[in-house]
């Protein structure tokens, strides 16, 4: 396949049958759609095929005709459903080599996890096509196989998400220039985390901010559930130029963006939170409710997060809010378990019982069931707790049940960082 109009064309190929089945959803797809993306490459067909031999070679086969590069995920593990390798091997006629280097470190991962023995069938994963390319895999046991044809570059990479994701932040761009660089024009990208503001909001402000547009820059919007990035990307510029750009278009955007932005090296807005209680030398406990211990989850997801995050508590009925957070009966009966005063309560006796300078509650109802007309599916109330200070917020969030609570986890979460920032909208003295 010859580049067209300069530009080079990838296909996607994700093997499967859990991804056929509803099972999996392929986010390993649209993730590399976004990565090709940024890197010039783009992406004109996807494949979805169950993990049979021929379905696989059929896909393949299919995409290099249309596709200089072909991307195919997954069926690269030990088991006997995974034959990616076998099925693209023998349609390009490369037979299969046992690689003393890649059996070798599966050897040394296997010892180092206390087997004794490498399991005959993890042989497999050492297997490499004549004449592929190895990428590494920092975070498994089977490497990306990069296989050269004169019509295109055919890439295989692991199916779990954590690992193809490395495998392609490690070695694509030096994969990509050695093939394409006179195809592939170099790009630069900044990414802008926001959360708390609607993506359409967001584009609206910062149109008002950029009238006569972003010059040589795109702007591109990345929403989902927990925010939207905001992603600056220039093509054939020196990158020292580039910089200088973002910099000055981050400048005159500064309004727009500095009531919503946070600053998070993998784009979490845990590991600022994190980070912003290190600056302080404050640490932090969390009470959830409707959240089922979802905003320790994300805390315990950033790595170190322990010299910061003392612990939490699902409290999910009333009598649990009462006795291990030392909610005020009264109080609940009152304002009922969903409300300002409750939540407020939840965040100071989180601080309270495992004596934390800063503390989260977060109450609310996410459905389907259980709404009212006063407090439909979607309220929820949360607040965090610094330093004898409080920060209060109620809102209604729209989505199904797994939304609202991604939802909740996130905003609290943020209501804390700008609480520590000295930036919350309400500050007092906690109530009751
Ligand atoms: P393994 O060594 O784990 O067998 P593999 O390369 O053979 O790796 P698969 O067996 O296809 O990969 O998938 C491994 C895991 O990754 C499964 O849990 C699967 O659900 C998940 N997975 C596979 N493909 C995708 C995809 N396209 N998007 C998201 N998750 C995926
Ligand atoms: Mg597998």
């Amino acid at each position: 396949m010859i580049p067209l109009s300069g530009s080079v064309r990838a296909a996607i190929v994700a093997v499967g049958d859990e991804l056929l089945l509803g099972h999996t959803v392929d986010t390993n797809a649209a993730w590399l759609g976004l990565e090709l993306g940024t890197r010039g490459v783009l992406v004109v067909r996807r494949y979805t095929v169950s993990d049979e031999s021929e379905e696989i070679a059929w896909a393949v086969r299919d995409a290099m005709r249309v596709a200089e590069l072909v991307v195919v995920s997954g069926g690269l593990g030990p088991t006997p459903d995974d034959v990616t390798r076998d099925a693209v091997a023998d349609l390009l006629g490369r037979p299969l080599q046992t690689d003393p280097d890649v059996l070798e470190s599966i050897r040394v991962r296997f010892l180092e996890a206390g087997m004794q023995e490498l399991p005959e069938p993890n042989k497999r994963v050492a297997q490499v096509p004549e004449g592929a390319l190895k990428l590494p895999n920092p975070v498994g046991t089977a490497p990306g196989l990069v296989l050269e044809t004169p019509e295109s570059l055919v890439v295989l990479l692991p199916g779990v998400p954590r690992e193809l994701r490395s495998i392609v932040d490690g070695s694509f761009d030096e994969l990509l220039a050695r093939r394409f660089s006179e195809h592939l024009p170099p790009t630069c990208s900044r990414t802008v985390h926001t959360s708390g503001i609607p993506e359409s909001l967001l584009a609206q402000q910062v149109r008002g901010q950029l009238p006569e547009g972003a010059g040589v820059v795109t702007l591109a919007f990345l929403p989902d559930v927990r925010g939207v990035d905001l992603r600056f990307t220039v093509t054939s510029m020196e990158p020292a130029e580039a910089e200088r750009r973002f910099d000055e278009l981050e400048r005159r955007l500064e309004p727009v963006l500095e009531p919503w932005r946070f600053y998070a090296k993998r784009g979490d807005l845990a590991e600022a939170v994190v980070e912003a209680l290190r600056a302080r030398s404050a640490d932090l406990s969390v009470a959830e409710s409707c959240t089922g211990g979802l905003v320790a989850k994300r805390l315990t997801d950033v790595p170190g997060a322990s010299d910061v995050f003392r612990g939490g508590i699902v409290a999910y009925s009333n009598e649990a809010k009462i006795r291990h957070l030392g909610v005020d009966a009264v109080t609940l009966e009152e304002h009922g378990a969903v409300s300002a005063p409750v939540a407020e309560a939840m965040a100071a006796g989180a601080a309270r019982v495992f004596e934390t300078g800063a503390g989260i509650g977060v109450t609310g109802v996410a459905g389907p069931g259980g709404g009212s007309a006063e407090k439909p599916v979607g309220t929820v109330w949360y607040a965090a707790w610094f330093q004898d200070r409080v920060a209060v917020r109620g809102e209604r969030f729209p989505g199904d049940r797994e939304a609202v609570r991604e939802r909740s986890a996130q905003a609290a979460l943020l209501l804390l960082l700008r609480l520590l920032e000295g930036r919350a909208t309400y500050q007092g003295p906690p109530r009751g």
